[in-house]
Protein backbone atom coordinates (compact mmCIF):
# COMPACT_ATOMS: atom_id res chain seq x y z
CA UNK A 1 0.00 0.00 0.00
CA UNK A 2 3.34 2.10 0.04
CA UNK A 3 2.60 4.03 -3.06
CA UNK A 4 -1.13 4.52 -2.65
CA UNK A 5 -2.81 8.09 -2.13
CA UNK A 6 -3.95 9.05 1.09
CA UNK A 7 -6.15 12.51 1.56
CA UNK A 8 -6.33 14.21 4.08
CA UNK A 9 -9.12 16.57 4.42
CA UNK A 10 -7.65 20.28 5.57
CA UNK A 11 -10.01 20.36 8.27
CA UNK A 12 -11.54 20.10 11.73
CA UNK A 13 -8.50 18.43 13.67
CA UNK A 14 -6.20 18.90 10.55
CA UNK A 15 -5.17 22.02 12.55
CA UNK A 16 -4.20 20.40 15.62
CA UNK A 17 -2.57 17.34 14.10
CA UNK A 18 -1.60 17.54 10.27
CA UNK A 19 1.97 17.85 11.44
CA UNK A 20 1.63 14.82 13.11
CA UNK A 21 -0.27 12.88 10.48
CA UNK A 22 1.04 13.95 7.71
CA UNK A 23 4.95 13.27 8.63
CA UNK A 24 3.94 9.98 9.85
CA UNK A 25 1.85 9.23 6.84
CA UNK A 26 4.76 10.14 5.27
CA UNK A 27 7.48 8.42 6.81
CA UNK A 28 6.14 5.24 5.96
CA UNK A 29 5.98 5.99 1.99
CA UNK A 30 2.63 7.25 1.40
CA UNK A 31 1.72 9.90 -1.02
CA UNK A 32 -0.26 12.22 1.14
CA UNK A 33 -2.41 14.71 -0.55
CA UNK A 34 -3.92 17.47 1.25
CA UNK A 35 -7.05 19.10 0.55
CA UNK A 36 -7.16 23.05 -0.74
CA UNK A 37 -7.66 25.72 1.52
CA UNK A 38 -11.62 25.82 2.11
CA UNK A 39 -13.28 27.98 -0.82
CA UNK A 40 -17.18 29.12 -1.69
CA UNK A 41 -17.86 25.99 -4.14
CA UNK A 42 -16.38 23.59 -0.97
CA UNK A 43 -18.48 25.00 1.43
CA UNK A 44 -21.39 24.80 -0.52
CA UNK A 45 -20.26 21.02 -1.80
CA UNK A 46 -20.13 20.34 2.74
CA UNK A 47 -23.40 22.08 2.92
CA UNK A 48 -25.43 19.89 0.25
CA UNK A 49 -23.99 16.88 1.48
CA UNK A 50 -24.27 16.86 4.86
CA UNK A 51 -27.28 17.02 7.49
CA UNK A 52 -28.29 20.59 7.70
CA UNK A 53 -28.35 20.23 11.93
CA UNK A 54 -24.73 19.67 12.17
CA UNK A 55 -22.37 22.78 12.76
CA UNK A 56 -20.00 25.13 10.35
CA UNK A 57 -17.08 22.72 10.91
CA UNK A 58 -18.19 19.55 10.12
CA UNK A 59 -20.00 20.95 6.95
CA UNK A 60 -16.47 22.09 5.64
CA UNK A 61 -15.17 19.18 6.48
CA UNK A 62 -17.67 17.38 4.21
CA UNK A 63 -16.65 19.77 1.67
CA UNK A 64 -13.16 18.99 2.15
CA UNK A 65 -14.26 15.04 1.81
CA UNK A 66 -16.33 15.69 -1.24
CA UNK A 67 -13.45 17.67 -2.77
CA UNK A 68 -11.10 14.59 -1.88
CA UNK A 69 -12.81 11.39 -2.62
CA UNK A 70 -12.36 10.95 -6.38
CA UNK A 71 -8.82 11.69 -6.12
CA UNK A 72 -7.52 9.30 -3.67
CA UNK A 73 -7.00 5.72 -2.88
CA UNK A 74 -7.93 5.72 0.98
CA UNK A 75 -9.29 8.97 3.16
CA UNK A 76 -7.70 9.23 6.72
CA UNK A 77 -10.28 10.07 9.26
CA UNK A 78 -9.09 9.34 12.95
CA UNK A 79 -11.85 8.62 15.47
CA UNK A 80 -10.88 11.28 17.99
CA UNK A 81 -11.88 10.55 21.29
CA UNK A 82 -9.54 11.03 24.45
CA UNK A 83 -6.09 12.23 24.34
CA UNK A 84 -5.84 13.34 27.92
CA UNK A 85 -7.27 11.83 31.38
CA UNK A 86 -10.58 13.26 32.34
CA UNK A 87 -11.30 15.32 28.88
CA UNK A 88 -12.98 14.29 25.90
CA UNK A 89 -13.20 15.72 21.92
CA UNK A 90 -17.01 16.60 21.36
CA UNK A 91 -19.36 13.70 20.07
CA UNK A 92 -18.84 15.23 16.36
CA UNK A 93 -15.29 13.62 16.14
CA UNK A 94 -15.90 10.37 17.74
CA UNK A 95 -18.79 10.02 15.22
CA UNK A 96 -17.39 11.45 12.40
CA UNK A 97 -16.31 8.07 10.52
CA UNK A 98 -19.76 6.55 10.86
CA UNK A 99 -21.54 9.95 9.80
CA UNK A 100 -19.20 10.00 6.72
CA UNK A 101 -19.82 6.39 5.64
CA UNK A 102 -23.50 6.73 6.60
CA UNK A 103 -24.06 10.05 4.02
CA UNK A 104 -21.60 9.86 1.44
CA UNK A 105 -21.30 7.21 -1.38
CA UNK A 106 -19.11 5.98 -2.90
CA UNK A 107 -16.25 6.83 -0.59
CA UNK A 108 -12.86 5.44 -0.51
CA UNK A 109 -11.84 3.05 2.04
CA UNK A 110 -11.12 5.10 5.30
CA UNK A 111 -8.56 4.81 7.61
CA UNK A 112 -10.03 5.37 11.22
CA UNK A 113 -7.82 4.72 14.24
CA UNK A 114 -9.61 5.28 17.43
CA UNK A 115 -7.83 7.41 19.45
CA UNK A 116 -8.80 6.60 23.33
CA UNK A 117 -6.47 6.65 25.72
CA UNK A 118 -8.83 5.68 28.38
CA UNK A 119 -7.98 2.01 27.03
CA UNK A 120 -4.54 2.39 27.73
CA UNK A 121 -1.58 5.10 28.33
CA UNK A 122 -0.48 3.76 24.92
CA UNK A 123 -3.30 3.65 22.99
CA UNK A 124 -2.26 6.79 21.29
CA UNK A 125 1.01 5.22 20.23
CA UNK A 126 -0.60 1.74 19.36
CA UNK A 127 -3.30 3.12 16.76
CA UNK A 128 -0.51 4.68 14.70
CA UNK A 129 1.38 1.64 14.55
CA UNK A 130 -1.69 -0.16 13.68
CA UNK A 131 -2.35 2.25 10.94
CA UNK A 132 1.39 1.75 9.90
CA UNK A 133 0.55 -2.24 9.83
CA UNK A 134 -1.80 -1.33 6.72
CA UNK A 135 0.55 0.72 4.61
CA UNK A 136 4.11 -1.65 5.02
CA UNK A 137 5.11 -4.70 7.09
CA UNK A 138 8.47 -3.18 7.95
CA UNK A 139 7.69 -2.70 11.66
CA UNK A 140 10.91 -0.96 12.17
CA UNK A 141 9.96 1.90 9.89
CA UNK A 142 6.39 2.45 11.24
CA UNK A 143 8.11 3.05 14.54
CA UNK A 144 10.63 4.77 13.74
CA UNK A 145 8.24 7.24 11.86
CA UNK A 146 5.81 7.62 14.69
CA UNK A 147 8.86 8.26 16.74
CA UNK A 148 10.17 10.96 14.58
CA UNK A 149 6.51 12.37 13.48
CA UNK A 150 6.04 12.82 17.46
CA UNK A 151 8.77 14.51 18.21
CA UNK A 152 8.47 16.71 15.67
CA UNK A 153 5.17 17.78 16.85
CA UNK A 154 6.32 18.21 19.89
CA UNK A 155 9.02 20.50 18.93
CA UNK A 156 6.44 22.71 16.82
CA UNK A 157 3.93 22.87 19.71
CA UNK A 158 6.45 23.92 21.94
CA UNK A 159 8.16 26.47 19.63
CA UNK A 160 5.13 29.17 19.13
CA UNK A 161 4.68 29.52 23.49
CA UNK A 162 5.17 32.85 24.74
CA UNK A 163 7.50 33.30 27.89
CA UNK A 164 6.28 35.33 30.36
CA UNK A 165 8.56 38.29 29.40
CA UNK A 166 7.15 38.27 25.66
CA UNK A 167 3.69 39.63 27.07
CA UNK A 168 5.24 42.24 29.38
CA UNK A 169 6.79 43.75 26.67
CA UNK A 170 3.39 43.21 24.21
CA UNK A 171 2.16 45.38 27.46
CA UNK A 172 4.21 48.27 27.35
CA UNK A 173 2.54 51.30 26.33
CA UNK A 174 3.37 52.77 23.19
CA UNK A 175 3.72 56.42 23.19
CA UNK A 176 0.24 57.58 22.75
CA UNK A 177 -0.24 59.72 19.50
CA UNK A 178 -3.29 61.36 21.16
CA UNK A 179 -5.29 62.02 17.39
CA UNK A 180 -8.58 60.59 17.16
CA UNK A 181 -7.63 57.58 14.94
CA UNK A 182 -5.71 56.50 17.30
CA UNK A 183 -2.37 56.17 15.16
CA UNK A 184 0.68 54.76 17.45
CA UNK A 185 -1.55 52.81 19.47
CA UNK A 186 -0.12 49.62 20.31
CA UNK A 187 -3.50 46.92 20.43
CA UNK A 188 -3.03 43.33 22.10
CA UNK A 189 -5.73 41.54 20.79
CA UNK A 190 -6.57 38.10 21.66
CA UNK A 191 -8.24 35.69 19.47
CA UNK A 192 -9.70 32.38 20.81
CA UNK A 193 -11.59 29.69 19.94
CA UNK A 194 -11.54 26.12 17.85
CA UNK A 195 -8.11 26.17 15.81
CA UNK A 196 -10.23 24.88 12.70
CA UNK A 197 -12.23 28.84 12.74
CA UNK A 198 -8.99 30.56 13.66
CA UNK A 199 -6.63 28.72 11.06
CA UNK A 200 -9.49 28.70 8.05
CA UNK A 201 -9.38 32.60 6.72
CA UNK A 202 -12.38 31.44 4.63
CA UNK A 203 -14.16 30.29 7.22
CA UNK A 204 -13.34 33.25 9.67
CA UNK A 205 -14.32 35.62 6.33
CA UNK A 206 -9.87 37.30 6.45
CA UNK A 207 -10.72 38.13 10.51
CA UNK A 208 -6.56 37.60 10.55
CA UNK A 209 -5.84 39.51 7.89
CA UNK A 210 -8.33 42.55 9.11
CA UNK A 211 -6.60 42.89 12.45
CA UNK A 212 -3.15 42.60 11.37
CA UNK A 213 -3.93 45.27 8.77
CA UNK A 214 -5.32 47.39 11.49
CA UNK A 215 -1.41 46.95 13.47
CA UNK A 216 -3.05 44.38 16.01
CA UNK A 217 -0.80 42.21 17.56
CA UNK A 218 -2.46 38.73 17.43
CA UNK A 219 -2.81 36.43 20.69
CA UNK A 220 -3.66 33.15 20.60
CA UNK A 221 -4.36 30.01 22.33
CA UNK A 222 -1.21 28.44 21.26
CA UNK A 223 0.91 30.51 22.57
CA UNK A 224 0.24 29.68 25.77
CA UNK A 225 1.45 26.72 27.75
CA UNK A 226 -0.19 23.77 28.57
CA UNK A 227 1.10 24.07 32.28
CA UNK A 228 -0.37 27.74 32.37
CA UNK A 229 -3.61 26.69 30.65
CA UNK A 230 -3.94 23.82 33.22
CA UNK A 231 -3.54 26.69 35.88
CA UNK A 232 -5.81 29.04 34.70
CA UNK A 233 -8.82 26.37 34.78
CA UNK A 234 -8.15 25.65 38.31
CA UNK A 235 -9.91 29.27 38.61
CA UNK A 236 -13.50 27.51 37.69
CA UNK A 237 -16.00 26.33 39.86
CA UNK A 238 -16.29 23.26 38.08
CA UNK A 239 -13.22 21.29 35.42
CA UNK A 240 -14.30 21.09 32.05
CA UNK A 241 -14.26 18.03 30.30
CA UNK A 242 -13.97 18.98 26.78
CA UNK A 243 -10.46 18.60 25.62
CA UNK A 244 -10.43 21.76 23.02
CA UNK A 245 -12.76 24.04 25.00
CA UNK A 246 -10.25 23.72 27.73
CA UNK A 247 -6.96 25.23 25.68
CA UNK A 248 -9.78 28.01 24.62
CA UNK A 249 -10.89 28.71 28.53
CA UNK A 250 -7.89 28.46 29.83
CA UNK A 251 -6.01 31.01 27.40
CA UNK A 252 -8.86 33.32 27.79
CA UNK A 253 -8.58 33.35 31.83
CA UNK A 254 -4.97 33.39 31.30
CA UNK A 255 -5.09 36.88 29.19
CA UNK A 256 -7.85 38.30 31.26
CA UNK A 257 -5.38 38.27 34.29
CA UNK A 258 -3.00 39.91 32.16
CA UNK A 259 -5.01 42.38 31.04
CA UNK A 260 -4.61 43.04 27.47
CA UNK A 261 -6.53 45.08 25.64
CA UNK A 262 -9.32 42.81 24.29
CA UNK A 263 -10.47 39.30 23.53
CA UNK A 264 -12.54 38.12 20.83
CA UNK A 265 -13.96 34.59 21.02
CA UNK A 266 -14.65 33.22 17.76
CA UNK A 267 -17.70 30.43 17.83
CA UNK A 268 -19.92 28.98 15.51
CA UNK A 269 -23.73 28.26 15.63
CA UNK A 270 -25.22 25.22 16.61
CA UNK A 271 -22.12 24.07 18.78
CA UNK A 272 -23.08 23.31 22.24
CA UNK A 273 -19.73 23.15 23.72
CA UNK A 274 -19.03 26.85 22.61
CA UNK A 275 -22.23 28.20 24.06
CA UNK A 276 -21.19 26.87 27.13
CA UNK A 277 -18.31 28.08 26.54
CA UNK A 278 -18.95 31.35 25.20
CA UNK A 279 -21.01 32.12 28.83
CA UNK A 280 -18.33 30.82 31.15
CA UNK A 281 -15.70 33.65 29.11
CA UNK A 282 -18.37 36.02 29.25
CA UNK A 283 -19.13 36.00 32.70
CA UNK A 284 -15.13 35.66 34.09
CA UNK A 285 -14.49 38.87 31.49
CA UNK A 286 -17.17 41.11 34.06
CA UNK A 287 -14.20 40.73 36.56
CA UNK A 288 -11.52 42.55 34.62
CA UNK A 289 -13.69 45.78 33.02
CA UNK A 290 -10.48 46.32 31.63
CA UNK A 291 -10.21 44.02 28.89
CA UNK A 292 -13.00 44.40 26.51
CA UNK A 293 -14.22 41.11 25.19
CA UNK A 294 -16.66 40.03 22.05
CA UNK A 295 -17.52 36.68 20.41
CA UNK A 296 -18.22 36.63 16.92
CA UNK A 297 -20.36 33.51 15.82
CA UNK A 298 -19.70 31.60 12.19
CA UNK A 299 -22.31 29.65 10.25
CA UNK A 300 -23.18 29.16 6.54
CA UNK A 301 -24.85 33.01 6.13
CA UNK A 302 -22.76 34.75 8.13
CA UNK A 303 -21.75 37.96 5.80
CA UNK A 304 -18.03 39.70 5.21
CA UNK A 305 -19.50 43.17 6.02
CA UNK A 306 -21.12 42.21 9.45
CA UNK A 307 -17.50 41.26 10.60
CA UNK A 308 -15.89 44.00 9.18
CA UNK A 309 -18.15 46.33 10.95
CA UNK A 310 -18.14 44.57 14.36
CA UNK A 311 -14.45 44.16 14.16
CA UNK A 312 -14.02 47.99 13.50
CA UNK A 313 -16.02 48.59 16.15
CA UNK A 314 -14.26 46.70 18.61
CA UNK A 315 -10.93 48.09 17.67
CA UNK A 316 -12.66 51.70 17.50
CA UNK A 317 -13.78 51.10 21.54
CA UNK A 318 -10.10 49.50 22.82
CA UNK A 319 -8.65 53.16 20.68
CA UNK A 320 -10.86 55.69 22.39
CA UNK A 321 -10.56 54.16 25.72
CA UNK A 322 -6.87 53.93 25.50
CA UNK A 323 -7.28 57.72 24.46
CA UNK A 324 -9.32 58.78 27.30
CA UNK A 325 -7.27 56.95 29.74
CA UNK A 326 -4.06 58.69 28.46
CA UNK A 327 -5.54 61.83 28.92
CA UNK A 328 -6.94 61.05 32.55
CA UNK A 329 -3.86 60.07 33.93
S1 LIG B 1 -16.87 21.25 19.13
FE1 LIG B 1 -18.59 22.39 18.25
S2 LIG B 1 -17.76 23.30 16.39
FE2 LIG B 1 -16.40 21.62 16.96
S3 LIG B 1 -17.13 19.84 15.87
FE3 LIG B 1 -18.10 19.81 17.89
S4 LIG B 1 -20.07 20.85 17.56
FE4 LIG B 1 -18.76 21.37 15.81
Amino acid sequence: MGNFKIGVPRALLYYEYSLLWIDFLEGLGAEVIVSSPTTKELLDLGVKSAISEVCLPVKVFYGHVMSLKDKVDFLFVPRMVCVEKGAYFCPKFLGLPDMLKSSLSPLPPLIEPTIDVRKSATNFKNAFLEVGKSITSNSKKIYCSFIQAQKNFWLYSAANKLEEGDLNQLQINQPINKSSKGEGISLNVALIGHSYLLDDSFVNLNLISKLKKAGVNILTAEMVSKKEIEKQLKKLYKPLFWTLSKKTVGAALYFLEKKIDGIIHLSTFECGEDSLVGEIIRQESHKYPSVAYTEFVFDEHTGEAGINTRTEAFLDMIIRRKIYESNHT
